[in-house]
């Protein structure tokens, strides 16, 4: 983890929030690489869950929304964790979370003496409006809610019919207790969620739910996260969340333990129930409350987790082994020298053309081991040189990420080598 939290800093993936001031726990900031990154996953997500299906439309909802819907919900009284006191120092702590109350007992001879778990309501509160007592509102403690309350608009205004699902990315806030393990738990992060409306049934609902979990586990390994190091870990009973009727976790096995990278849940009518939301069929006018499937990931976890997953040394040489299609930049651009003009000039050319249809980068600083290791840092996996032969060849050097090897590729074939390898 050191190394990763090193790597992420120095060349541009996360930083500490406010860092200039010291920082502010439980918030992080993403560098210009770390935003391509977490874009990148974005974008491969809504790839296959929308654009990839015909059942499913997105929403983009607010994140302060009326009060009344986190009443409904049952977030303000039952989105809560268990939390208990040091006696001794005051410093607070999730009452599950073993590992942690362990290592504090430990700052105390383990003679560590706890108050009783007291229910912790994780909502950020929110203060709204002109007049005093100012309107208290939440940040979204999930962006769920924000699907729900547009069920109807988003019936009444397309064509959707059940099954269908509803798709949305964006922040959502936590106060949590114990924020740590670098982006893992934060207070402010990003989830990407997948509504998915069936007919209430016990059986097709059961498959619909089997279904979902195959297609999230296998986008993980389609962008080439290490098949070992997932799992599924299914919800004990009186682990599950307010909401689910059963549940299942995607882990992944970071440094700190198997880990929680995205939740499917099987929310039965709980929330359209709560909100008074009914679905009629058009065609044989029969009214019912739809059940809900949830796939519901979080956008900084999996940045961390493809971090994680994709740090690679071999030798002194390290590099990120991220699947291109996710990867910061696609290719990355030299003049073999930075103080040749013609060699920059013809560089520069090749840079342009690339920009149209891809992202890339330039770099003409130091020598080019130097920036082999530093695009290998950021697991750009083509660098593309332009050097005294291209001017009679015509051709560029591409040397591979992964292996070092290096082809002579035309320039006028460069755009379509690229294609077909980031298809
Ligand atoms: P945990 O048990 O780790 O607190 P959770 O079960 O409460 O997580 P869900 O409510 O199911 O999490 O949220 C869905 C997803 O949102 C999680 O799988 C995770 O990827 C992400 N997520 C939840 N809380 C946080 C957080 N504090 N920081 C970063 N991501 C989070």
């Amino acid at each position: 983890m050191q190394k990763i939290m090193a790597l992420a800093k120095r060349r541009g993936f996360i930083f500490q929030s406010s860092e200039i001031y010291g920082g502010y726990q439980g918030f992080w900031d993403y560098g210009p690489v770390g935003v391509e990154l977490k874009k990148n996953i974005k974008n491969e997500w809504w790839k296959t869950m929308v654009y990839g299906r015909e059942d499913v439309v997105g929403i983009d909802a607010s994140i302060v929304m009326n009060p009344v819907v986190w009443e409904k919900s049952g977030h303000l009284t039952a989105f809560t964790d268990p939390l208990v006191e040091c006696k001794e120092c005051h410093k607070r702590f999730r009452a599950d979370h073993d590992d942690l109350l362990k290592a504090h007992s430990k700052e105390h001879n383990n003679k560590t003496e706890w108050t009783e778990a007291k229910t912790f309501n994780l909502m950020t509160e929110v203060l709204l409006g002109t007049t005093e007592p100012k309107e208290k509102s939440y940040l979204r403690g999930e962006i769920t809610q924000g699907v729900f309350v547009n069920f109807k608009n988003v019936i009444d205004s397309t064509r959707v019919k059940i099954p269908f699902g509803i798709a949305q990315i964006g922040k959502a806030f936590r106060n949590e207790v114990t924020p740590g393990n670098f982006t893992f738990r934060s207070k402010e992060f990003e989830q990407m969620e997948l509504e998915y409306f069936v007919k209430p049934d016990e059986k097709d609902s059961e498959k619909t739910y089997e279904k979902l979990k195959e297609i999230r586990m296998d986008w993980y390994k389609s962008l080439s996260m290490n098949p070992k190091k997932l799992h599924f870990a299914d919800h004990a009973h009186d682990k599950r969340a307010h909401y689910a009727k059963y549940a299942t976790d995607i882990e992944y096995e970071a440094p700190f333990g198997w880990s929680e990278m995205e939740g499917i849940h099987h929310r039965g009518d709980y929330d359209l129930s709560n909100h008074g939301l009914k679905y009629r069929d058009g065609v044989t006018n029969e009214e019912y409350t739809p059940w809900v499937i949830e796939t519901s990931g979080g956008v900084d976890r999996a940045t961390l987790f493809f971090l994680i997953d994709s740090y690679t040394e071999d030798g002194n040489r390290v590099y990120l082994k991220l699947n291109p299609k996710i990867a910061p930049y696609k290719v990355a651009v030299f003049p073999l020298l930075g103080n040749k003009p013609e060699l920059t000039a013809k560089a520069r050319e090749v840079y342009q053309e690339l920009k149209k249809s891809m992202v890339v980068t330039w770099d003409d600083r130091g020598n080019i081991g130097k920036r082999y290791f530093a695009q290998d840092e950021i697991g750009t996996p083509w660098c593309v040189t332009v050097d005294f032969d291209t001017e009679k060849d015509n051709s560029v050097t591409v040397r591979d990420r992964d292996t070092g090897k290096q082809d002579r590729i035309a320039i006028d074939k460069l755009q379509e080598y690229f294609q077909n390898r980031l298809r």
